[in-house]
């Protein structure tokens, strides 16, 4: 971690274990959401940049999602927010409606017993009735994607006159989505003494530019990465869905050949809550987090330690320094918060010269911290399949196999029952075939042996399903609608074109901005001289087709409609269109 400043005390390279929210000089109120959310320590981005936005400095951070960056900003600003206050004092300004509303959730949840501060979303898409009654009713924090914040401003229905604090979340992404004029007048226009922060995960110099020009003596934080490879750990990964990764670590636990495993997970709530439903399907699990006293701790790691336990479900503190040779693997069931604490986990097996295994759940948002692993540990991760109801089958008829090899050789007991068996054969005239299969159904009982072809249908996830915020890793939300990479696209026509100099990065910002569209649901793009044709996804659901249709480009409205053969338009052989 480091600071552009040498005034500021220097930063450790990563969190450390020792510190504690409660050393960052928050507000107890946010500490108290805190606890309820089972954060234990703050992340490095948080570490570093808590203090300086309590001491009033600007911010520019280099962190990308999965870091904590979120809460980096939201706690400082939460614990110096004035409740009573009816106008706006925060705006963070978001690319995509969908990060807009990751980040009034974490507001939200980390304002839980702040009183009376209330979090407003404001993104394109949405009816401007809802986000007036509740601008008119006051609010304190908004979170908005900027071109819906410019429309209010345009329209004076958004009074930023008391804003003391802005913050520009995953800055290079609203600049590639075409949004660098707004941010820059939302900037210029606010008033001059607020406190900025800035994040991006790349530092492009149009960024650079900004900070210069916006940004007052900015603090500079970025998380350096070092550097530890494992040999004799393979290392894998899993893409899952945040609902399918319970039933994944079962199939996972069917399937691996494992001694003693540990699995690591994000908050302390979530310790227990996993241990007891790993209990439930029958395995011998235990939960470990910072909250579980010395005398405990020591109790379950020396359990684990003799085989009375094989699953450790722990946070990363509670597994610091954790040395048991009886590991074999270590999951990752969410992935940590920075590339460090990646390498301290999986160094958890592998020990006294052994080899070990580590895997680990991304999902499918958190491809990039992935690449951040990749390179930190300098070892590609392997990707692995969820292992298919045939694979499970072949494992538990094995097992059974060699339940009833093992069984037979317990000589004594053996003994008395073939003399059971042999009468019941005698005097039933049953195969002994089928006493032996009525006897597995009776061991058996309930739970069928194998699972059915039923069991491996693609699990369906929709909002109801959602976990809580505080339970789930941010990256699984269940988008509106994700595309498939090669699901088909299809050509819009929209009444904007060369005459009214629209540019194609207008026309991705505000059709994402309004459609809830991302930059991977865009294909070419196609200005001609009076309208334009943009590919987009075929399967556009009508009532995003009814909100792009009513959507204004330079003022006018662009009638998105599907092309059919474009009469009047120029042929396509005619212009090279832009790919995007
Ligand atoms: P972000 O980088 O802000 O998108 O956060 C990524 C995920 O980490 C979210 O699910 C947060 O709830 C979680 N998170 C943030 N800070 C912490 C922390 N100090 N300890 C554990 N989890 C955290």
């Amino acid at each position: 971690m480091s600071t552009s400043e040498s005034s500021v005390p220097a930063e450790p390279e990563t969190a450390d274990a020792t510190q504690s929210f409660a050393d960052l000089g928050l507000d107890a109120a946010v500490l108290k959401a805190l606890k309820d959310v089972g954060y234990e320590t703050p992340s490095a981005i948080q570490a570093a940049t808590i203090p300086l936005l309590m001491a009033g400095h600007d911010v520019i951070g280099m962190a990308q999602t999965g870091t904590g960056k979120t809460a980096a900003f939201a706690l400082p600003v939460l614990s110096q927010l004035d409740p009573g206050a009816q106008k706006p004092q925060a705006l963070v300004l978001a690319p995509t409606r969908e990060l807009a509303l990751q980040v009034c959730e974490a507001f939200e949840s980390y304002a839980a017993h702040l009183k009376g501060v209330r979090v407003l979303p404001i993104y394109g898409g949405q009816g401007y009735g809802t986000q007036l009654s509740a601008l008119r009713r006051g609010v304190q924090v908004v979170v908005g994607t900027p071109g819906r914040i410019m429309d209010h401003l345009d329209k004076k229905t958004l009074d930023l006159s008391e804003l003391r604090f802005l913050v520009l979340d995953e800055a290079d992404e609203m600049l590639r989505m075409g949004f660098a004029e707004d941010v820059e007048t939302i900037l210029a226009e606010t008033p001059a003494e607020k406190q900025v922060a800035l994040f991006s995960a790349t530092m492009p110099a149009q960024i650079r530019r900004i900070s210069q020009q916006y940004l007052r003596d900015p603090k500079e934080i970025t998380v350096k990465n070092k550097t530890a490879t494992s040999a004799n750990i393979t290392q894998r990964y899993l893409v899952v869905s945040y609902p399918q990764k319970v039933d994944a670590l079962t199939r996972i636990l069917e399937v691996e050949n494992f001694e003693g495993m540990i699995v690591f997970v994000r908050t302390k709530n979530e310790t227990e809550t996993l241990a007891e439903k790993l209990r439930a399907r029958g395995y011998t699990a235990a939960a470990i987090s910072g909250d579980v006293a010395q005398a405990q701790r020591e109790r379950t790691v020396n359990q684990l330690k003799s085989g009375k336990l094989d699953i450790l479900v722990a946070t990363d503190v509670a597994a610091r320094g954790l040395d048991v040779d009886r590991i074999s693997h270590v999951v990752n069931y969410d992935l940590p918060i920075d590339t460090e604490s990646y390498v301290h986990r999986i160094g958890r097996t592998g020990r006294a010269g052994r080899t070990g295994d580590a895997i680990s759940f991304v999902t499918p948002r958190e491809r990039r911290m992935l690449t951040a692993i990749e390179k930190a540990t300098r070892q590609p991760l392997t990707q692995m399949q969820l292992p298919s109801v045939e694979d499970v089958n072949a494992t538990r008829l094995t097992r059974f196999d060699d339940a009833i090899t093992a069984a037979l050789e317990q000589s004594p007991r053996i003994e008395r029952f073939r003399v059971i068996i042999a009468h019941y054969v005698e005097h039933h005239d049953i195969p002994e075939v089928d006493v032996a299969a009525a006897l597995a159904v009776v061991a058996q009982g309930e739970t069928p042996l194998l699972l059915s072809a039923e069991d491996d249908r693609p699990q369906r996830f929709d909002d109801r399903e959602r976990p809580e915020r505080a339970d789930r890793d941010r990256g699984d939300r269940p988008e509106r609608r994700s595309r498939p990479s090669n699901s088909s696209l299809a050509k819009y026509r929209i009444a904007v074109g060369r005459r009214h100099r629209v540019e194609p990065r207008q026309i991705v910002g505000a059709l994402a901005n309004e459609g809830g569209l991302k930059r991977e649901d865009f294909g070419q793009i196609d200005i001609r001289p009076d309208f334009s044709l943009v590919e987009l996804p075929a399967d556009l659901p009508n009532d995003v087709l009814d909100r792009l249709s009513g959507t204004r480009i330079s003022g006018r409205l662009i009638e998105l409609r599907l092309d059919r053969g474009a009469p009047g338009g120029r042929s396509d052989r005619e212009r090279k269109p832009r790919q995007y």
